[in-house]
Protein backbone atom coordinates (compact mmCIF):
# COMPACT_ATOMS: atom_id res chain seq x y z
CA UNK A 1 0.00 0.00 0.00
CA UNK A 2 1.45 3.44 -0.88
CA UNK A 3 2.79 5.78 2.05
CA UNK A 4 -0.50 8.76 1.02
CA UNK A 5 -3.10 5.75 1.01
CA UNK A 6 -2.39 4.76 4.89
CA UNK A 7 -1.99 8.43 5.80
CA UNK A 8 -5.45 8.80 4.79
CA UNK A 9 -6.87 6.00 6.24
CA UNK A 10 -5.10 7.23 9.77
CA UNK A 11 -6.37 10.75 9.33
CA UNK A 12 -10.19 9.35 8.29
CA UNK A 13 -9.94 6.89 11.45
CA UNK A 14 -8.58 9.69 13.59
CA UNK A 15 -11.65 11.66 12.40
CA UNK A 16 -14.02 9.38 13.34
CA UNK A 17 -12.46 8.54 16.42
CA UNK A 18 -12.80 12.23 17.67
CA UNK A 19 -16.15 12.64 15.91
CA UNK A 20 -17.85 9.43 17.69
CA UNK A 21 -15.94 11.45 21.09
CA UNK A 22 -17.64 14.31 20.97
CA UNK A 23 -21.19 12.83 20.24
CA UNK A 24 -20.55 10.85 22.81
CA UNK A 25 -21.16 14.71 25.13
CA UNK A 26 -24.36 15.44 23.64
CA UNK A 27 -27.15 14.00 25.06
CA UNK A 28 -30.15 13.11 22.69
CA UNK A 29 -33.12 14.48 24.38
CA UNK A 30 -36.96 14.52 24.04
CA UNK A 31 -39.42 17.41 24.28
CA UNK A 32 -42.77 16.26 24.33
CA UNK A 33 -45.57 18.69 23.77
CA UNK A 34 -48.83 18.80 21.55
CA UNK A 35 -51.96 19.45 24.04
CA UNK A 36 -51.63 22.36 26.62
CA UNK A 37 -53.53 24.70 28.21
CA UNK A 38 -50.33 26.86 27.60
CA UNK A 39 -48.36 28.46 24.30
CA UNK A 40 -46.25 25.13 23.70
CA UNK A 41 -45.91 26.25 20.03
CA UNK A 42 -44.36 28.91 21.76
CA UNK A 43 -42.65 27.27 24.58
CA UNK A 44 -41.23 23.81 23.58
CA UNK A 45 -39.51 25.80 20.13
CA UNK A 46 -37.44 27.51 23.65
CA UNK A 47 -36.73 25.26 25.29
CA UNK A 48 -35.17 23.43 22.85
CA UNK A 49 -32.77 26.33 22.01
CA UNK A 50 -32.15 26.93 25.47
CA UNK A 51 -31.09 23.13 26.06
CA UNK A 52 -29.23 23.09 22.23
CA UNK A 53 -27.84 26.50 23.33
CA UNK A 54 -24.96 24.41 25.97
CA UNK A 55 -23.76 22.51 22.86
CA UNK A 56 -24.44 19.52 25.63
CA UNK A 57 -28.04 18.59 23.97
CA UNK A 58 -29.48 18.33 20.76
CA UNK A 59 -33.12 18.10 21.19
CA UNK A 60 -36.38 17.29 19.50
CA UNK A 61 -39.77 17.94 19.66
CA UNK A 62 -42.30 15.43 19.26
CA UNK A 63 -45.96 16.21 19.61
CA UNK A 64 -48.67 14.26 20.64
CA UNK A 65 -51.83 13.85 18.43
CA UNK A 66 -54.67 17.11 19.03
CA UNK A 67 -57.05 16.58 21.99
CA UNK A 68 -59.41 13.56 21.36
CA UNK A 69 -57.39 12.32 18.79
CA UNK A 70 -56.14 8.75 18.97
CA UNK A 71 -53.35 8.37 21.61
CA UNK A 72 -52.71 4.75 20.76
CA UNK A 73 -50.37 6.24 17.86
CA UNK A 74 -47.97 8.20 20.32
CA UNK A 75 -45.01 5.63 20.92
CA UNK A 76 -41.68 7.15 21.20
CA UNK A 77 -38.89 5.32 21.51
CA UNK A 78 -38.35 6.60 25.31
CA UNK A 79 -34.71 4.26 25.21
CA UNK A 80 -33.17 6.32 22.39
CA UNK A 81 -32.78 9.31 24.64
CA UNK A 82 -30.59 10.75 27.90
CA UNK A 83 -33.50 13.22 28.82
CA UNK A 84 -36.98 13.95 28.07
CA UNK A 85 -38.84 16.96 28.59
CA UNK A 86 -42.33 17.10 29.30
CA UNK A 87 -43.73 20.30 28.14
CA UNK A 88 -47.29 19.20 28.04
CA UNK A 89 -50.64 19.44 29.94
CA UNK A 90 -53.45 17.54 28.41
CA UNK A 91 -55.28 13.82 27.11
CA UNK A 92 -53.95 10.81 29.03
CA UNK A 93 -51.16 8.75 27.13
CA UNK A 94 -51.50 4.87 26.32
CA UNK A 95 -50.72 2.74 28.96
CA UNK A 96 -48.29 1.29 26.84
CA UNK A 97 -46.53 4.81 26.90
CA UNK A 98 -47.01 5.44 30.11
CA UNK A 99 -45.55 1.98 30.93
CA UNK A 100 -42.76 2.48 28.91
CA UNK A 101 -41.89 6.04 30.65
CA UNK A 102 -41.97 4.32 34.15
CA UNK A 103 -39.17 1.42 32.77
CA UNK A 104 -36.89 4.81 31.69
CA UNK A 105 -37.20 6.84 34.21
CA UNK A 106 -36.77 3.63 36.91
CA UNK A 107 -33.71 2.49 34.65
CA UNK A 108 -31.89 5.88 34.87
CA UNK A 109 -33.73 8.33 32.07
CA UNK A 110 -33.08 11.80 32.88
CA UNK A 111 -36.25 13.87 33.03
CA UNK A 112 -37.25 17.83 33.23
CA UNK A 113 -40.80 18.44 33.78
CA UNK A 114 -41.65 22.39 32.92
CA UNK A 115 -44.00 24.25 34.28
CA UNK A 116 -47.49 23.17 33.75
CA UNK A 117 -45.97 19.70 33.33
CA UNK A 118 -46.85 19.63 36.50
CA UNK A 119 -50.70 20.12 36.29
CA UNK A 120 -50.78 16.87 34.03
CA UNK A 121 -52.12 13.03 34.75
CA UNK A 122 -53.61 13.88 38.22
CA UNK A 123 -54.58 10.60 38.35
CA UNK A 124 -51.20 8.84 37.26
CA UNK A 125 -49.42 7.30 40.18
CA UNK A 126 -46.15 7.27 38.74
CA UNK A 127 -46.19 10.56 37.45
CA UNK A 128 -46.97 12.52 40.09
CA UNK A 129 -44.41 10.33 41.98
CA UNK A 130 -42.14 11.61 39.67
CA UNK A 131 -43.09 15.32 40.08
CA UNK A 132 -43.13 15.50 43.48
CA UNK A 133 -45.68 18.23 43.44
CA UNK A 134 -48.63 19.28 41.20
CA UNK A 135 -51.77 21.77 40.62
CA UNK A 136 -54.78 22.14 39.20
CA UNK A 137 -56.49 18.99 37.42
CA UNK A 138 -59.02 18.11 40.86
CA UNK A 139 -55.37 17.98 43.27
CA UNK A 140 -56.43 17.77 46.88
CA UNK A 141 -55.66 16.43 50.42
CA UNK A 142 -55.91 12.85 48.45
CA UNK A 143 -52.73 13.24 46.50
CA UNK A 144 -50.53 14.54 48.84
CA UNK A 145 -49.58 17.33 51.61
CA UNK A 146 -48.38 20.83 50.03
CA UNK A 147 -44.98 21.67 50.92
CA UNK A 148 -43.41 24.93 51.19
CA UNK A 149 -40.76 27.03 53.58
CA UNK A 150 -42.45 29.00 56.32
CA UNK A 151 -40.45 31.55 58.10
CA UNK A 152 -37.45 29.15 56.83
CA UNK A 153 -38.66 25.74 58.10
CA UNK A 154 -39.60 23.52 55.54
CA UNK A 155 -43.34 22.39 56.52
CA UNK A 156 -45.23 19.04 55.20
CA UNK A 157 -48.82 20.50 55.60
CA UNK A 158 -51.45 17.77 55.21
CA UNK A 159 -54.22 20.30 55.64
CA UNK A 160 -57.71 19.75 53.52
CA UNK A 161 -57.79 21.90 50.09
CA UNK A 162 -56.85 22.10 46.77
CA UNK A 163 -53.74 22.11 44.77
CA UNK A 164 -52.89 24.69 42.58
CA UNK A 165 -52.81 28.36 42.19
CA UNK A 166 -50.67 31.75 41.55
CA UNK A 167 -51.34 35.37 41.75
CA UNK A 168 -51.38 38.10 39.33
CA UNK A 169 -48.31 37.68 37.02
CA UNK A 170 -45.08 39.66 38.97
CA UNK A 171 -41.25 39.71 38.67
CA UNK A 172 -40.45 37.92 42.08
CA UNK A 173 -37.20 37.14 43.85
CA UNK A 174 -35.56 33.53 44.30
CA UNK A 175 -34.15 32.04 46.80
CA UNK A 176 -31.63 28.90 46.63
CA UNK A 177 -32.58 27.22 49.85
CA UNK A 178 -29.74 23.85 49.25
CA UNK A 179 -26.31 25.74 47.94
CA UNK A 180 -24.22 22.79 47.91
CA UNK A 181 -26.28 20.86 45.11
CA UNK A 182 -24.54 20.93 41.75
CA UNK A 183 -27.53 22.23 40.04
CA UNK A 184 -27.15 25.51 42.75
CA UNK A 185 -23.60 25.67 43.40
CA UNK A 186 -22.19 28.62 42.36
CA UNK A 187 -25.56 30.57 42.46
CA UNK A 188 -26.04 33.71 44.50
CA UNK A 189 -28.43 32.81 47.26
CA UNK A 190 -31.31 35.39 45.91
CA UNK A 191 -32.10 36.66 42.16
CA UNK A 192 -35.00 38.48 40.64
CA UNK A 193 -36.66 36.63 38.29
CA UNK A 194 -38.52 37.90 34.93
CA UNK A 195 -42.09 38.05 35.22
CA UNK A 196 -43.86 34.80 35.59
CA UNK A 197 -46.97 33.10 37.42
CA UNK A 198 -45.84 31.78 40.93
CA UNK A 199 -46.69 28.75 41.50
CA UNK A 200 -47.78 28.14 44.69
CA UNK A 201 -50.33 25.61 46.83
CA UNK A 202 -48.79 22.44 44.94
CA UNK A 203 -49.12 19.10 46.83
CA UNK A 204 -48.56 15.77 45.87
CA UNK A 205 -46.48 12.70 46.66
CA UNK A 206 -43.21 14.75 47.71
CA UNK A 207 -41.12 11.09 47.97
CA UNK A 208 -37.60 11.29 47.60
CA UNK A 209 -38.07 15.24 46.57
CA UNK A 210 -35.39 18.22 47.32
CA UNK A 211 -36.60 21.71 47.20
CA UNK A 212 -33.43 23.73 45.62
CA UNK A 213 -35.07 27.16 45.27
CA UNK A 214 -38.44 28.72 46.86
CA UNK A 215 -40.46 32.10 46.21
CA UNK A 216 -42.10 34.12 48.93
CA UNK A 217 -46.03 34.32 47.42
CA UNK A 218 -46.45 37.55 48.85
CA UNK A 219 -50.38 38.27 49.12
CA UNK A 220 -49.43 42.43 48.73
CA UNK A 221 -47.73 41.73 45.32
CA UNK A 222 -51.19 40.37 43.60
CA UNK A 223 -52.78 37.75 45.44
CA UNK A 224 -50.11 35.16 47.44
CA UNK A 225 -50.15 32.45 50.39
CA UNK A 226 -47.48 34.20 52.30
CA UNK A 227 -45.62 31.21 52.01
CA UNK A 228 -42.11 30.27 50.41
CA UNK A 229 -43.08 28.18 47.49
CA UNK A 230 -41.16 25.57 45.91
CA UNK A 231 -39.82 26.66 42.58
CA UNK A 232 -37.07 24.06 41.74
CA UNK A 233 -36.80 20.84 42.63
CA UNK A 234 -35.29 17.38 42.13
CA UNK A 235 -36.54 13.97 42.50
CA UNK A 236 -35.37 10.86 42.06
CA UNK A 237 -37.52 7.87 40.79
CA UNK A 238 -35.73 4.41 40.89
CA UNK A 239 -32.70 4.88 39.27
CA UNK A 240 -33.94 8.23 36.81
CA UNK A 241 -33.06 11.92 38.44
CA UNK A 242 -35.65 14.76 37.67
CA UNK A 243 -35.62 17.94 37.40
CA UNK A 244 -38.72 20.11 38.05
CA UNK A 245 -38.85 23.84 37.14
CA UNK A 246 -42.36 25.86 38.17
CA UNK A 247 -41.72 28.47 36.55
CA UNK A 248 -41.45 29.61 32.65
CA UNK A 249 -44.69 30.41 31.99
CA UNK A 250 -44.76 31.66 28.04
CA UNK A 251 -45.38 34.43 25.96
CA UNK A 252 -45.15 34.77 22.25
CA UNK A 253 -41.04 34.09 21.85
CA UNK A 254 -41.08 33.14 25.22
CA UNK A 255 -41.18 36.45 27.51
CA UNK A 256 -39.89 37.21 30.24
CA UNK A 257 -40.46 34.46 32.45
CA UNK A 258 -38.33 32.26 29.93
CA UNK A 259 -36.06 35.15 28.79
CA UNK A 260 -34.64 35.21 32.33
CA UNK A 261 -30.53 34.47 32.20
CA UNK A 262 -32.13 32.89 36.41
CA UNK A 263 -34.55 30.58 34.36
CA UNK A 264 -32.13 29.79 31.53
CA UNK A 265 -29.21 28.91 33.40
CA UNK A 266 -31.51 26.64 36.39
CA UNK A 267 -33.12 24.55 33.30
CA UNK A 268 -29.73 23.76 31.48
CA UNK A 269 -28.25 23.19 34.93
CA UNK A 270 -31.42 20.97 35.93
CA UNK A 271 -31.09 19.29 32.43
CA UNK A 272 -27.68 18.13 32.62
CA UNK A 273 -28.00 17.16 36.57
CA UNK A 274 -31.05 14.81 35.26
CA UNK A 275 -28.79 13.18 32.41
CA UNK A 276 -25.32 12.84 34.67
CA UNK A 277 -25.92 13.81 38.20
CA UNK A 278 -23.28 16.50 38.02
CA UNK A 279 -23.02 20.16 36.19
CA UNK A 280 -20.32 20.81 34.41
CA UNK A 281 -21.86 24.09 33.20
CA UNK A 282 -20.39 27.36 34.48
CA UNK A 283 -22.75 30.00 36.08
CA UNK A 284 -22.96 32.60 33.39
CA UNK A 285 -21.42 36.21 34.01
CA UNK A 286 -24.99 37.96 33.56
CA UNK A 287 -26.48 35.66 36.06
CA UNK A 288 -29.01 37.87 37.90
CA UNK A 289 -28.58 39.35 41.60
CA UNK A 290 -31.29 40.75 43.92
CA UNK A 291 -30.59 43.72 42.62
CA UNK A 292 -32.86 43.05 39.21
CA UNK A 293 -33.99 40.99 36.48
CA UNK A 294 -31.55 40.13 33.72
CA UNK A 295 -33.25 38.84 30.22
CA UNK A 296 -31.75 37.44 27.27
CA UNK A 297 -33.99 37.76 24.79
CA UNK A 298 -32.09 35.16 22.27
CA UNK A 299 -30.90 33.00 24.72
CA UNK A 300 -27.57 33.24 24.38
CA UNK A 301 -24.34 34.44 26.64
CA UNK A 302 -23.18 37.76 25.49
CA UNK A 303 -19.12 36.60 24.10
CA UNK A 304 -16.94 39.39 24.63
CA UNK A 305 -16.00 39.84 21.29
CA UNK A 306 -20.02 41.14 21.05
CA UNK A 307 -19.51 43.59 24.08
CA UNK A 308 -16.54 45.13 22.12
CA UNK A 309 -18.52 45.35 18.62
CA UNK A 310 -21.40 47.37 20.87
CA UNK A 311 -19.62 49.26 23.70
CA UNK A 312 -18.68 51.71 21.01
CA UNK A 313 -22.27 52.53 20.88
CA UNK A 314 -23.15 53.33 24.37
CA UNK A 315 -25.15 56.43 24.98
CA UNK A 316 -26.91 56.69 28.67
CA UNK A 317 -29.10 55.66 29.72
CA UNK A 318 -28.84 52.41 27.53
CA UNK A 319 -28.05 49.18 29.26
CA UNK A 320 -24.78 48.87 30.84
CA UNK A 321 -24.77 44.95 29.80
CA UNK A 322 -21.48 45.64 27.12
CA UNK A 323 -19.81 47.06 30.27
CA UNK A 324 -20.75 44.30 32.52
CA UNK A 325 -20.05 41.71 30.06
CA UNK A 326 -16.20 43.25 29.67
CA UNK A 327 -16.03 44.04 33.50
CA UNK A 328 -16.95 40.52 34.27
CA UNK A 329 -14.24 39.12 32.07
CA UNK A 330 -11.61 41.05 33.84
CA UNK A 331 -12.59 40.07 37.31
CA UNK A 332 -12.19 36.29 36.26
CA UNK A 333 -9.28 37.01 34.74
CA UNK A 334 -8.02 38.08 38.00
CA UNK A 335 -4.03 37.33 38.11
CA UNK A 336 -4.03 36.51 34.53
CA UNK A 337 -1.71 39.34 33.33
CA UNK A 338 -1.72 37.61 29.47
CA UNK A 339 -5.62 37.40 29.59
CA UNK A 340 -5.84 41.23 31.15
CA UNK A 341 -3.92 42.80 28.80
CA UNK A 342 -5.20 41.15 25.65
CA UNK A 343 -8.85 43.09 27.16
CA UNK A 344 -6.69 46.03 27.70
CA UNK A 345 -5.37 45.80 24.30
CA UNK A 346 -8.93 45.55 22.88
CA UNK A 347 -10.36 48.69 25.03
CA UNK A 348 -7.62 50.79 23.70
CA UNK A 349 -8.54 49.98 19.85
CA UNK A 350 -11.84 51.07 21.31
CA UNK A 351 -10.45 54.17 22.70
CA UNK A 352 -8.53 55.14 19.84
CA UNK A 353 -11.91 54.89 17.15
CA UNK A 354 -13.20 57.74 16.36
CA UNK A 355 -17.03 56.49 16.14
CA UNK A 356 -17.13 55.68 19.73
CA UNK A 357 -19.46 58.07 21.50
CA UNK A 358 -17.90 59.82 24.57
CA UNK A 359 -20.11 57.80 26.83
CA UNK A 360 -18.56 55.26 26.16
CA UNK A 361 -14.95 56.40 26.76
CA UNK A 362 -15.39 57.90 29.41
CA UNK A 363 -16.68 54.25 30.73
CA UNK A 364 -13.73 52.80 29.19
CA UNK A 365 -11.06 55.50 30.92
CA UNK A 366 -12.35 54.80 34.41
CA UNK A 367 -12.05 50.90 33.72
CA UNK A 368 -8.47 51.39 32.79
CA UNK A 369 -7.45 53.50 35.49
CA UNK A 370 -7.92 50.16 38.03
CA UNK A 371 -6.77 47.56 35.73
CA UNK A 372 -4.97 49.40 32.71
CA UNK A 373 -1.30 49.13 32.55
CA UNK A 374 1.57 51.37 30.86
CA UNK A 375 0.38 50.07 27.39
CA UNK A 376 -3.30 52.01 27.54
CA UNK A 377 -0.80 55.42 28.53
CA UNK A 378 -0.47 56.71 25.20
CA UNK A 379 -4.27 56.77 23.69
CA UNK A 380 -4.90 58.06 27.13
CA UNK A 381 -2.97 60.82 26.72
CA UNK A 382 -4.21 61.73 22.91
CA UNK A 383 -7.75 62.10 25.07
CA UNK A 384 -6.45 64.72 27.30
CA UNK A 385 -6.67 67.07 24.20
CA UNK A 386 -10.08 66.46 23.95
CA UNK A 387 -12.26 68.62 25.99
CA UNK A 388 -15.14 66.52 27.04
CA UNK A 389 -12.91 63.37 28.09
CA UNK A 390 -9.96 65.77 29.85
CA UNK A 391 -11.12 65.01 33.56
CA UNK A 392 -11.60 61.19 33.12
CA UNK A 393 -8.09 61.12 30.72
CA UNK A 394 -6.09 62.78 33.83
CA UNK A 395 -7.65 61.19 35.96
CA UNK A 396 -6.55 57.55 34.46
CA UNK A 397 -3.21 59.26 34.41
CA UNK A 398 -2.69 60.22 37.44
CA UNK A 399 -3.43 56.98 38.74
CA UNK A 400 -1.71 54.51 35.94
CA UNK A 401 1.31 56.75 36.22
CA UNK A 402 1.56 56.57 40.01
ZN1 LIG B 1 -48.70 29.26 33.27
Amino acid sequence: MKKQYLLLIVVAGLLTFFSSCKNETVYKTLIITGQNNHNWKASSPVLKQILDETGLFSAEIMTTPDKGGDMKTFNPDFSKYKLVVIDYNGDSWSEKTNNAFVEYVKNGGGVVFYHAADNSFPSWKEYNEMTGLGGWGNRNQKDGPYVYYKNNILVTDTSVGNGGSHGKRREFLVRTRITDHPITRGLPVAWLHGTDELYSQLRGPAKNMQILATAFADSAAGGGTMRDEPMLMTITFGKGRIFHTTMGHADEGGGPSMHCVGFITTLQRGAEWAVTGDVTQKVPWDFPSAAGVVLRPDFKEMTLDEAFANIGNYEIPKSTKYLSCIQSHIRNLAGDETGILKIEKMMVKVLKNNETTVEAKKLLLRELSWMGSDYSVPAIKELVLNSELKDEAEFALSRLQK
